[in-house]
């Protein structure tokens, strides 16, 4: 954390506004283009640029500056069952400490047992400055879902074709002597062809098919 913080980065906050008299409170409103992969890599993000919307609380305290709000963005990614983009609004909650450095010095004895991993973790406000962005980032990942669905109850794809069932309700395959499968899966290639171009290379599973 030793790089100087830059104050045009439209994530990087000025507090000399604020003071360092205790209790002083600021409002904040600021829309400030998503840093590069805000979420959950691979599964659902705020893609880059997008505007995030910060509705920030700034508090002096004693040891530093308490900053509260909400971040609001619209994520991207995809169902997890079924693999249709979906778009989720986000609404992150934002809590965290900037400490002054001085007060760390002087508050908090270095060799406190039990303490180093809080340390590790403490943000500090660099000449009246301070850097929402990983905060930013820990709200939005905890704010996302693991596994995002395009609805609560995604039937998701079919196991043997591939089809997307929300998409074909009643989808089904009728049961088969398996020794008959074969000769069935031959016929659904064959009916598939007529619809396309006849090139029955594909046998069983249709890629996602956009119409
Ligand atoms: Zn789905
Ligand atoms: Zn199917």
């Amino acid at each position: 954390m030793n790089a100087r913080l830059d104050h045009r980065n439209p994530l990087v906050f000025d507090t000399h506004e604020l003071g360092r008299r205790p209790g002083a409170l600021q409002r904040l409103s600021r829309s400030v283009p998503a840093p590069s992969d805000l979420g959950i890599a691979g599964v659902i993000a705020v893609p880059e640029s997008a505007p995030v919307e910060l509705e920030l609380r700034l508090e002096s305290v004693m040891e530093g500056v308490l900053v509260s709000g909400t971040a609001r963005a619209t994520a991207e990614g995809e169902c997890v069952r079924c693999l249709e983009p979906l778009t989720r609004e986000v609404k992150a909650d934002i809590q965290e400490l900037f400490s002054y450095h001085d007060a760390d010095d002087r508050g908090r004895p270095k060799a406190e047992p039990g303490d180093d991993a809080e340390d590790e973790d403490t943000l500090f406000i660099e000449d009246g400055l301070f850097d929402l962005e990983p905060v930013l980032r820990d709200a939005v990942v905890l704010a996302l879902p693991m596994q995002p669905l395009c609805q609560e109850d995604c039937a998701g794809l079919c196991p043997e074709c591939g089809v997307r069932l929300a998409d074909e309700p009643g989808h089904h395959h009728d049961a088969v002597d398996p020794r008959w499968a074969a000769l069935q899966g031959l016929a659904e290639t064959v009916k598939d062809g007529e619809k396309d171009d006849m090139d029955g290379a594909g046998f069983g599973t249709d890629e996602k098919q956009e119409k």
